[in-house]
C-alpha cells in the first residue's frame, strides 16, 4: 500500500494528492494501484468506447445506440466502468475522461452519418461532469466542431446523480433544454426523484433500471412495479426505454406494456464500433423503418 502511496503521489502531477484511507472503497493496495495507473490511462490511449443499440418496438428499427466506457488495462485486461468512474469521480479526473468520451462518441456518430447511417448517439453523464461551470456550451462547441446537431444526441444522468442536488440539476438540465440536446434519467427506480422534479425536469427519456426488467420473470409482485414504472413515465409524456433485455419472455411482456424502446443482450451486447457497422449491415434491421410496419429481424 505504501508504495502504492508514493505512486499516486508521484504520478498525480498538480492533482490533489490522495491518501488510501479518504476514501471507504478504495482502502487497498490494488485499488491505490489502479487509480495511480487511471491518471495515466488517458494519455496512454487505454480508453475505448463500446456501442450498444436500442431497438424501436412499434417500428422495428434501431432507433440510438448507447456509448458505453471501457477501459483497456496493460495487465488486468479490459475493466467494467462499474469499477473505476467511482475512482474517476473520486479522484476529479472523470471531468477529463468523460471530455474524451463526448468527443470519441461525436467522432463516431459523424463517422456513421456519413456511412449513411441516421442514429441518436446516448452519452452517459456523471454529476461531477455535468456541474462544472460551462459545462452545456463546453459539450456544444464538440458538437458543432463535429458538424453534429445536438438533438442528434442524448445526454444520460443517473436518477440518483439528478436528485443529489435538484436545483442545481435542474438549471443545468434547462441549459442543456434550451440548445437542442435530448436527455434522460438513467437507471429509472433506483434513485429517489420526487414527482415534482419528474415534472420540473425538461427531459425526454426515462430509462427503466435492468433491475425492473429482470423482475418481469420473477412473479406477479415484481411485475406490478415495472408496469408502475412505465405508466409513471407515459402518464408524463416521457419515451420510455427498458434496460437490460435479455429474454424474448421480458420483450414480450415490454411489448404489452408499450414500452417504446428496449436495450439489452437479447437485441445485441454493447460492441466496438467497428462490429457495429456489420450489425447494421448484417441484419435486416434499418435505423429507420422503410414503412411503418415492417418488422424487425428478432
Ligand atoms: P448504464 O448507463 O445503465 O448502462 C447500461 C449497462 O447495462 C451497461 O453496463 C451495459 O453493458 C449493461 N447491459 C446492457 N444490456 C444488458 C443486459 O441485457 N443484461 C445485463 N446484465 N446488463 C446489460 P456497463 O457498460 O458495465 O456500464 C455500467 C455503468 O457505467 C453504466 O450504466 C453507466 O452508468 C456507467 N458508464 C458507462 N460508460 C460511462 C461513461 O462514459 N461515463 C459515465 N459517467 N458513466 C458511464
Ligand atoms: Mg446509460
Ligand atoms: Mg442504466
Ligand atoms: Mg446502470
Amino acid at each position: 500500500a505504501l508504495q502504492a502511496q508514493r505512486l499516486s503521489r508521484t504520478q498525480s502531477g498538480n492533482q490533489k494528492l490522495y491518501f488510501h484511507n479518504e476514501f471507504p472503497g478504495s482502502c487497498d493496495a490494488s485499488a491505490l494501484s489502479l487509480e495511480a495507473h487511471l491518471q495515466q490511462a488517458l494519455q496512454k490511449d487505454e480508453f475505448f468506447l463500446v456501442y450498444q443499440p436500442q431497438q424501436h418496438l412499434a417500428g422495428g428499427h434501431i432507433s440510438g445506440v448507447e456509448a458505453l466506457l471501457r477501459w483497456q488495462h496493460a495487465s488486468r485486461g479490459v475493466i467494467s466502468p462499474v469499477e473505476f468512474i467511482p475512482l474517476l469521480e473520486e479522484t476529479g479526473l472523470i471531468v477529463e475522461v468523460g471530455d474524451w468520451v463526448i468527443q470519441d462518441a461525436c467522432r463516431q456518430l459523424a463517422e456513421w452519418n456519413r456511412a449513411g447511417m441516421d442514429l441518436r448517439m446516448s452519452i452517459n453523464l456523471s454529476a461531477v461532469q455535468f456541474t462544472q461551470p460551462g459545462f452545456a456550451k463546453h459539450i456544444m462547441a464538440h458538437v458543432v466542431s463535429h458538424g453534429l446537431t445536438p438533438s442528434q444526441l442524448e445526454l444520460e444522468i443517473t436518477e440518483s446523480a439528478a436528485m443529489r442536488r435538484p436545483e442545481h440539476t435542474l438549471e443545468i438540465l434547462l441549459e442543456l433544454k434550451e440548445l437542442g440536446f435530448y436527455l434522460a434519467i438513467d437507471d429509472f427506480g433506483t434513485g429517489h426523484s420526487s414527482y415534482d422534479y419528474l415534472l420540473r425536469f425538461p427531459i425526454d427519456t426515462l430509462k427503466i433500471d435492468r433491475s425492473f426488467t429482470k423482475g418481469i420473470t420473477q412473479g406477479r409482485a415484481s411485475r406490478a412495479i415495472i408496469r408502475s414504472l412505465t405508466t409513471l413515465s407515459q402518464g408524463l409524456g416521457f419515451r420510455t426505454v427498458a434496460e437490460g433485455v435479455e429474454t424474448q419472455r421480458q420483450r414480450d411482456y415490454l411489448e404489452a406494456l408499450d414500452v417504446d424502446e428496449i436495450q439489452g443482450f437479447l437485441l445485441a451486447r454493447p460492441m466496438a464500433a467497428s462490429h457495429f457497422a456489420s450489425f447494421m449491415r448484417n441484419t435486416s434491421i434499418r435505423t429507420r423503418p422503410t414503412f411503418p410496419g415492417v418488422a424487425a429481424l428478432v
